[in-house]
């Protein structure tokens, strides 16, 4: 994310922008009238539709023993983050999250039958997701109607019979209603589903609005493979995570079908829908090795910013240093007056206001740093946020070498020193992205660069990336990593830069 920090004087440094930068536009048509066997398969079915077609074979129901028909009542869960209890939950993992979703801009109204393939981790009588907000209409486990209850965060739900731990099953929960963003226990503006001052919709969930739009293991620790089947009318285009691969086109609305196949955390799923047009950027295709596509509106579309062109030339940078770009396609999409960017994976909800390099490369680098390698509990948040600050010096140096980026960290660390904020290791759990997991955990990174010298410090972020990438990771998994490759002894160091009661002097290198 960035923005949603407390206000820090930045170093200002003048770049040097490469020149020449050409780009040829391909505009993917934002309509496409699909085979008729296609539109029916992807048009979405009604709660009934899909339980009479989709029964599971019997053995499945007949193997297990009945769940008990008394009173529900919905019981609070969590997967165990000690700074946000409530958030995700125990028994099951999630392997696939398929979100079915229509939308009217008229009307406001989300239409969700979002379905989910789970595994269970221990025998299930009952379980939970993350969801508020929306009227549900129906819950399927495997097909069969489900019992549910609900408090404000949690959806409970009762299978018809237990699942035995190690079963496959899936849920679905057919939802509608009036999508808005929820309050974040975290950041003090709304997160989730939000609506731009001209009328685009887009998601922004870090670190805990997922369930403001769809039931989720509202976690990073159980990261899935995602569907998206986002219907609009035309001639809205909508945007998802991963990979355009159909487009539907009936009676004046079209379906779009995204899928991300990579794993995946809750809050870095996004839709964007709005007047936009997907734009592939052949020029940094080519450099990256993997599409970049941005979504953009049309005054964007006829004149796309020099920084956004150079978005191929920042993955190429990257991948030398972190190792190869982890998923299977890159770009952003620009959404109106949101004030902030995040970097929800492969597609980054990018505000216009922001849109600059430096943003472009910390939202890029989160694609390895909080993306790939995923937080495993948000109090080590700094492993996003410092390391994606530290991307924006480490793309400065390539400009102004490494005795540019020495003065201005070490010019940045004096301004820290007697700030009072909350060393990055272990930020406010009610402002968790304030500077400090930022700058100080940018500056912490530095230090260890300065103390173990740029091969083995490159060598740890690239052994960590390639440990820990799909997953999750924390702040003690780093450290091992770089005591590891560098054969030193660092917790003094760490100890000092992430949990002391002010910034330190950097090690002299
Ligand atoms: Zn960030």
């Amino acid at each position: 994310m960035f923005g949603a920090m407390k206000h820090v004087a930045v170093v200002a440094l003048v770049l040097v922008m490469a020149a020449g930068c050409g780009v040829q536009d391909e505009t993917v048509p934002t309509t496409s009238a699909g085979p008729v066997e296609t539109a029916a398969a992807t048009s979405v079915p009604t709660p009934a539709t899909t339980a009479t077609t989709s029964l599971p074979p019997t053995t499945t129901i007949t193997t297990r023993a009945p769940t008990g028909d008394g009173p529900l009542n919905a019981i609070e869960d969590g997967i165990g983050d000690p700074y946000y209890p409530e958030l995700g939950n125990s028994g099951y993992d999630v392997a696939h999250y398929t979100l079915d979703l229509v939308f009217d801009p008229e009307s406001d109204i989300l239409t969700g039958n979002v379905t989910i393939d789970a595994v269970a981790t221990s025998d299930l009588h009952t379980f939970n997701l993350d969801f508020i907000g929306f009227e549900i209409e129906e819950v399927l486990v495997d097909a069969s109607i489900a019992d549910f209850a609900r408090t404000e965060e949690e959806l409970t739900i009762r299978p018809g019979t237990v699942i035995p731990q190690g079963e496959s099953f899936d849920v679905s929960v057919f939802y509608s209603g009036t999508p808005q963003p929820l309050a974040s226990a975290a950041i003090s503006f709304g997160v989730g589903w939000s609506t731009s001052p001209s009328g685009q919709r887009y998601v922004v969930a870090e670190p805990d609005g997922a369930r403001s739009w769809y039931p989720a293991n509202d976690h990073p620790l159980d990261k899935a493979t995602y569907t998206f089947l986002v219907t609009v009318p035309d001639p809205l285009f909508a945007a998802a995570n991963g990979t355009l691969t159909d487009m539907v086109t009936d009676l004046g609305q079209t379906t779009f079908v995204w899928e991300m196949a990579d794993p995946m955390a809750p809050y870095l799923a996004t839709v964007v829908i709005g007047d936009y047009t997907l734009v592939v950027d052949e020029v940094s295709t080519d450099l990256a090795g993997v599409p970049v596509r941005n979504v953009l509106p049309p005054d964007l579309r006829d004149a796309v910013p020099d920084a956004v062109l150079r978005q191929g030339e920042m993955i190429d940078f990257f991948a030398e240093l972190f190792g190869p770009y982890p998923f299977d396609a890159y770009g952003i999409a620009v959404v109106d007056g949101f004030p902030a960017a995040l970097e929800t994976q492969t597609m980054v909800v990018f505000g216009r206001p922001l849109l600059n390099e430096l943003v472009i490369v910390h939202e890029l680098a989160h694609q390895w740093f909080g993306n790939h390698v995923s937080p495993g509990r948000w109090q080590d948040i700094w492993l996003n946020e410092g390391f994606a600050s530290y991307a924006e010096w480490l793309w400065i140096e390539a400009s102004l070498g490494i005795e540019g980026v020495a003065v201005g960290i070490t010019q940045e660390r004096d301004r820290f020193v007697g700030s009072g904020l909350a060393p990055p290791g272990s930020p406010p759990p009610d402002d968790l992205f304030n500077a400090s997991v930022y700058r100080i955990g940018a500056m912490t990174l530095h230090a260890l660069r300065l103390s173990v010298g740029d091969e083995a410090f490159f060598d740890t972020l690239r052994t960590y990336v390639a440990r820990f990438g799909g997953g999750t990771a924390t702040t003690d998994d780093f450290i091992a990593v770089a005591e590891e490759v560098s054969g030193q002894d660092l917790d003094a160091l760490f100890e000092a830069w992430l949990f002391g009661d002010d910034v330190p002097e950097f090690p002299v290198g």
